[in-house]
């Protein structure tokens, strides 16, 4: 007998999720480029929401019902097809634990969401990686890793950390070439970050198909990461399936509340959208002149670039002169990316000075 509760053997092979770093080595604070949050903050109506009377001593609503109404009316849903989550963490945690256990495989783009091996982890199924192109998700190398094991593919689009968007002919075509009895998880995470009127189609998947669900968070663009509200859509026996496994009371009173306000402020959505859009390009127009240098930003349709230094300057050397100018950015090794640093879309001054670094780093001046 072991002098101690045992560890199940697949939960012994999680990782625990590693977040991003908003400390220097030495403690010093760093301006946090590493976490993909709203350099805007988030809409005053929320602020105005928060600071409002309220009674901690009761539950919240188990079943979210306004803020799912209030969803399904601005994405023309109906809010029974609408499950919300204590951020879209917990519905990803609920698609992948429905459908998938041991000896099932639960397949991805070799560089996807850090949380999503994890999720497999967690349930004792198996990672498969799909090989990508130059980096980006594929569909046809995500067709080729489907197995009579698949039970669950995940896709999250635009793609982090590589920022990368696989258009709707391409989401459509992935659709089509699974069996039936796998499920499709797309990850919109940064769907507000398209430009207006473009989407990747999951939706309208969702609202056809009995295996599409889709997810979205009000962590990045809604700027309320902290409140940690997400919700998922799909076919009626989807959210059944989550709501039996999601927390009896997952979304905070708060949470609930600053949610509705973010909502009804579509103005700040569209205003982050098109500052995150702005400074971006900048930056990338930047990184795009010290090609000769080896640096290459990956296209991104997100609200953070990945930094790929393929030339002399190491992406280490890199992470810590600006960690020395007092901005922490992502370095994902773990993730099989030694060579790239992630850094989220701030301020265009922020970006600025990201990129002034590695210019000084490259020997380039201004
Ligand atoms: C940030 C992010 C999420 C959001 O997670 P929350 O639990 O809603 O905070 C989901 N998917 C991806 C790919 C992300 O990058």
């Amino acid at each position: 007998m072991a002098d101690r509760p045992t560890l199940k053997p697949w939960i012994e092979a999680i990782h625990a999720y590693v977040p991003g770093k908003s400390k220097a080595a030495d403690g010093r604070p760093l301006v946090k480029l590493s976490a993909n949050e709203n350099p805007l903050g988030c809409s005053p109506k929320v602020i105005e929401t928060l600071a409002g009377g309220h009674e901690p001593n009761l539950y919240p609503d188990p079943d979210a019902t306004q803020l799912r109404e209030a969803i399904g009316a601005l994405h023309g849903i109906d809010p029974a097809r609408i499950v919300c989550g204590t951020g879209s963490g917990e519905c990803l945690h609920g698609a992948v634990q429905a459908f998938a256990g041991p000896g099932d495989e639960v397949l991805f783009s070799l560089y996807s969401f850090s949380l999503y091996p994890l999720l497999a982890h967690k349930v004792g199924a198996e990672v498969v990686l799909a090989e990508d192109a130059d980096y980006a998700p594929d569909v046809d190398n995500m067709l080729a890793a489907v197995t009579g094991r698949t039970r669950v593919v995940l896709l999250d689009n635009p793609n982090n950390p590589i920022g990368t968007f696989l258009p709707r002919a391409e989401v459509e075509r992935l659709h089509a070439g699974l069996p039936k009895d796998v499920l499709l998880v797309v990850d919109q995470a940064y769907a507000e970050f398209l430009p207006e009127g473009e989407d990747d189609g999951g939706m309208d998947l969702a609202a056809r198909h009995d295996n599409v669900l889709v997810t979205r968070t009000f962590a990045k663009a809604y700027g309320i990461a902290g409140e940690r509200v997400g919700w998922a859509t799909g076919a009626p026996h989807l959210i059944d399936a989550l709501n039996r496994l999601r927390g009896a009371f997952n979304v905070t009173a708060s949470g609930q509340r600053a949610a509705l306000a973010a909502l009804s402020d579509q103005d700040f959505v569209a205003k982050s959208r098109d500052a995150n859009a702005a400074a971006r390009a900048r930056f990338v127009d930047q990184i795009a002149a010290l090609g000769n240098h080896g640096l290459r930003a990956l296209p991104s349709e997100a609200n953070f670039v990945l930094v790929v230094f393929e030339g002399d300057l190491a992406a280490t050397t890199a992470l810590d002169a600006i960690a020395e100018a007092g901005y922490a950015v992502r370095h994902l090794p773990r993730q099989g990316l030694p060579q790239a640093l992630r850094v989220t879309v701030g301020t265009p001054e922020q970006m600025d000075a990201i990129a002034a670094v590695l210019r000084d780093l490259c020997g380039v001046s201004a």
